[in-house]
C-alpha cells in the first residue's frame, strides 16, 4: 500500500495574493471549483485581511458564501489577527489558518505586531474558541527558515515557538520557508528539533521554490516522514521581498514527483496541468511550475 501524502492547495491564497493582477470573486470561484475537480480535500480559499492592504483577498465573505461544504470539506481561511478570527467563524470556515511569524522584523513589518504580541492574541483565540467553538486551528510560523529583514532566524526560536503553539492545543503547526531560504538538510534538523516538543500535533510544510530549492525541501520533509504538505497550482504567486521570485512549489511538480515515486495524493496530475494553464493564462503569465511547460511524463506516440 502506498503512502498518502496530504497536499494542501494554496494557489487561491497565496497564489493569488502575491500575484500583480487582482482577480475578481467570480473568477477565483472558477480557480477554486477547477481545483475541487482535481481531487483538492483541503484548500487554502480566502484570506481574512484588509482588502484595502492585500485587495487580491477582497471579497472573503462572498466567496465563502458561494462555497458548499457539501462539496469541498477543508475550506480554509487565512487569520492574522483577532478581527479575522472572528470573520473566519462568522464565514462558517472549516479550518482557520493562523499566522505567527519567526523574526521580529518580518513580524512587524508584516503584521504590525512581534512574535510574542501574535502568540499571545495566538492564546487569546484558542482560550475564546475552548467557550464558544470554531474552525480547528493551524498555527503557521512563518519565514521559519530565513527572515528578508532580520536574516537567520534561529532552530531555538522555531522550537521556542512551535512548542508554545502545541502547548495552546492548536489542531496543526506549520513551518513556512515563506522566502525561499531554506536547504533540504536544514529541513530535516528543524523538523526533528520541533518534533520533540510539539509531542502528537501534526507538523506541515509551506516552501516557496524562490530559489529552486522548493522541491527539495519537499523531499526532504517527506524522507523526514512529513505527510502534509502546502502547493499552489502552476507554482503561482510570488515574493513581496524578493523581485521577481516564483511562488509556492507548484501543484503539479509536487504531485509528479510523489505519484513517480509510488505516493499517493488522491489528485488529478492531468486536471491539475490543465488548471495551472487556465490560471495563467487569466493572470497573463507563463506558468511558472516545471509541469505546466513539460506535461506528464509519457511515451511520444509515434509520428
Ligand atoms: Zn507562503
Amino acid at each position: 500500500m502506498s503512502r498518502f501524502i496530504s497536499i494542501i492547495e494554496v494557489g487561491p491564497r497565496d497564489g493569488l495574493q502575491n500575484e500583480q493582477q487582482v482577480l475578481d470573486v467570480q473568477d477565483r470561484l472558477e480557480f477554486i471549483g477547477r481545483l475541487d475537480a482535481c481531487g483538492v480535500q483541503r484548500m487554502e480559499v480566502v484570506s481574512f485581511v484588509n482588502p484595502k492592504r492585500v485587495p487580491q483577498m477582497a471579497g472573503a465573505e462572498e466567496i465563502m458564501a458561494a462555497l458548499s461544504p457539501a462539496k469541498l470539506k477543508g475550506r480554509i481561511g487565512l487569520v492574522l489577527n483577532d478581527k479575522g478570527w472572528d470573520r473566519a467563524v462568522a464565514a462558517g470556515c472549516d479550518e482557520a489558518n493562523i499566522v505567527v511569524c519567526a523574526s521580529q522584523g518580518f513580524g512587524i513589518r508584516n503584521q504590525g505586531s512581534t512574535p510574542s504580541e501574535q502568540m499571545a492574541t495566538l492564546a487569546q483565540i484558542m482560550a475564546q474558541k475552548a467557550v464558544l467553538g470554531g474552525p480547528s486551528v493551524t498555527m503557521t510560523l512563518s519565514v521559519a527558515f530565513g527572515c528578508p529583514f532580520d536574516g537567520e532566524v534561529s532552530q531555538d526560536q522555531v522550537v521556542a515557538l512551535t512548542g508554545e503553539a502545541a502547548r495552546l492545543g492548536v489542531d496543526e503547526i506549520a513551518i513556512a520557508d515563506t522566502i525561499g531560504a531554506a536547504d533540504p538538510w536544514m529541513v530535516r534538523r528543524r523538523i526533528e528539533a520541533v518534533r520533540k516538543v510539539i509531542g502528537d500535533t501534526p507538523l506541515r510544510l509551506h516552501f516557496h521554490d524562490t530559489r529552486n530549492t522548493g522541491l527539495a525541501n519537499a523531499y526532504a520533509g517527506v524522507e523526514a516522514g512529513i505527510d502534509r504538505l502546502d502547493a499552489s497550482c502552476g507554482g503561482i504567486g510570488g515574493c513581496p521581498f524578493a523581485p521577481n521570485a516564483t511562488g509556492n512549489i507548484g501543484t503539479e511538480d509536487l504531485v509528479n514527483m510523489l505519484h513517480r515515486g509510488g505516493y499517493d495524493t488522491g489528485l488529478d496530475l492531468q486536471g491539475l496541468i490543465t488548471t495551472a494553464g487556465w490560471i495563467c493564462d487569466k493572470l497573463g503569465k507563463t506558468a511558472p511550475s516545471s509541469l505546466a511547460r513539460a506535461g506528464a511524463f509519457a511515451l511520444t506516440p509515434a509520428p
